[in-house]
């Protein structure tokens, strides 16, 4: 039976070890029976609703999370209690009988997905069965929620970000409430699933774009109803490439035909690629690029499926600490060191043709590394490149390095790729002084600029209540209403946090 167990722990810290010796009162998993049933999930449910009603009562601080990925205080409860996720992974097809007729989507790759479902898992469900995700992050090793919670997104450069693809949310906000949340726009079940896990069916478009993207702040999310797309093969191609006008047109948001991308032109004129990623940075490797440029192609039943880890770097799981200590003692080092590492990172790829799983595979998770994301809209991404390159010029020689990738608008309330068409801008390196000082003088050009952006929830970020406010305008009123209406006042305190409260998400009193 579905069960909740309780860890006598004091201190908590997320994977990568950039939230730590954070105090707690207590932690909590949330634990499955072998076999997957709705029966289970129903229990499963029920053990949340338990914990939350000792939460109402002890008036303690509750944060479900998913991998602890994310290197924000995102999943932080200073003073409360985290919920580990991870080992509820159950998942279950929906019969296309329960998709009504209006649906407008493909009815025969939908799938619920228990909270703590990671998107390795999803793929190694998915891609045996014939059926793929549209898009993920570059890695794996998250699970779907957290990832949807935070907006995650890959390159997928004509689709939004990962909740782009979840059509029905199983939410419990409340000892005595679990609520089965589809959009009145476009429901994807009739009713049946909800009653199946005891839920209360709610088809409301605003509830639906407010929990796509909730930060844990709107209650547990215990399942996700997901749209996958049939699945298809991803071939990619990696150079290093000079900066040509084209190129620096395309990554603008121009034409991508003119650019020559890698791979692109097999004979009948140049191919779109389905995810574009562009590495520039003036200050290690002025007037060239890394390009990574993947193209759809239809499944070819001969391909196998082998999802082993292949990282060459599994043994250096510290390099980057190591690396980071280096650098502390000789910051000289820094553009040296990143520039060999880019190198590794990104060596050449001549057409490897894979599923979307095998291509965005484990990244050995490494305490030591950080990473820094804003979205704005393509059309300013050389504007956003250059202050960035001057911020590192003031601070000095940090190990970091930048990084674009693409992705259309995304739906939710709070999702930070807003912009009809976006770049996402990465700030990634060691974690060292110098990075964390690059990350915020960056931050701060970039809002006295006024160059409208959006920074990723999930990682390392300056965002406050001000900059929160002008990045979100009338979404934030309409997120902070539905939180409102949706939570009574032990709820608004219960599923807030210190960050949240710090960024005008939620209120620290009682
Ligand atoms: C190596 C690495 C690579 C990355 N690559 C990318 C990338 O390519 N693109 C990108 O956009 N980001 C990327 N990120 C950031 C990362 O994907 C996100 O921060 C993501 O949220 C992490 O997922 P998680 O399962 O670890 O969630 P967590 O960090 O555990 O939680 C994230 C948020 O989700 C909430 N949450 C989780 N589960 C629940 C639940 N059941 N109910 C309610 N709330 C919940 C938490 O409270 C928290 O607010 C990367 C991070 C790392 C470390």
């Amino acid at each position: 039976m579905a069960s909740i167990r309780e860890f006598d722990d004091r201190q908590w810290h997320n994977w990568h070890l950039t939230e730590r010796d954070v105090p707690i009162a207590a932690r909590f998993e949330l634990h499955r029976r072998a076999g997957a049933s709705l029966a289970e999930m129903r229990a499963s449910a029920a053990a949340v609703q338990g914990l939350i009603a000792r939460a109402f009562a002890e008036r303690r601080r509750l944060r479900a999370h998913g991998a602890t990925w994310s290197f924000s205080a995102a999943a932080s409860v200073p003073g409360g209690w985290p919920l580990g996720t991870g080992y509820a992974n159950q998942l279950f097809p929906l019969p296309e009988t329960h998709v009504p007729p209006g649906f407008q989507g493909d009815r025969t790759g939908l799938v619920l997905c228990q909270t703590g479902i990671s998107v390795a898992e999803l793929n190694m469900y998915l891609e045996p069965r014939g059926r793929s995700l549209a898009t993920s992050g570059a890695s794996n090793g998250q699970t779907l929620v957290g990832a949807m919670s935070t907006g995650t997104h890959g390159s997928a450069i004509d689709h939004p970000a990962m909740q782009g693809q979840v059509r029905a949310i199983q939410l419990i906000p409340a000892p005595d409430r679990n609520l089965w949340i589809e959009p009145a726009s476009n429901p994807a079940t009739d009713g049946r699933l909800a009653a199946d896990l005891g839920a209360t069916r709610i088809v409301d478009d605003a509830l639906f774009a407010a929990a796509l993207v909730s930060l844990g702040a709107l209650g547990v999310i215990h399942a996700v109803l997901i749209e996958s797309v049939p699945r298809f093969l991803l071939e990619t191609h990696r150079q290093r490439m000079l900066l040509t006008p084209e190129l620096h047109a395309a990554m603008a948001g121009g034409d991508l035909a003119v650019a020559s991308l890698p791979g692109a032109d097999v004979g009948q004129g140049p191919r779109r690629p389905y995810f574009f990623q562009s590495v520039v940075n003036d200050h290690i490797d002025k007037g060239w690029a890394y390009v990574t440029a993947a193209y759809r192609r239809d499944w070819d039943d001969g391909h196998v499926l082998d999802y082993a880890l292949r990282s060459r770097r599994v043994a250096g799981y510290n390099l980057a600490v190591v690396v980071a200590n280096l650098l502390a003692a000789a910051p000289g080092l820094a553009p040296a060191i990143t520039k060999a590492v880019l190198a590794d990172q990104l060596s050449p790829i001549d057409g490897r043709v894979l599923s979307w799983g095998q291509s965005f595979n484990f990244t050995t998770p490494r305490a030591g590394t950080a990473g820094a994301a804003v979205a704005v809209p393509a059309d300013r991404v050389h504007d956003v490149l250059a202050i960035f390159q001057a911020a590192l010029r003031k601070v000095g020689k940090a190990p970091a390095a930048f990084a674009c990738r693409y992705a259309r608008q995304s739906p939710g309330h709070l999702a930070f790729i807003r912009a009809p068409f976006s770049a996402i801008v990465d700030i990634d390196g060691i974690d060292a002084p110098r990075t964390r000082a690059l990350m915020a003088q960056a931050l701060a050009d970039l809002r006295a600029a006024g160059i409208p952006h959006a920074e990723h929830w999930g990682k390392l970020n300056q965002a406050t209540a001000a900059s929160v406010r002008d990045a979100y305008g009338d979404d934030l009123e309409r997120w902070l209403k539905v939180r409102a209406d949706l939570l009574d006042r032990a709820g608004e305190h219960v599923f807030g946090s210190p960050w949240l409260d710090s960024l005008g998400l939620s209120s620290p009193h009682f």
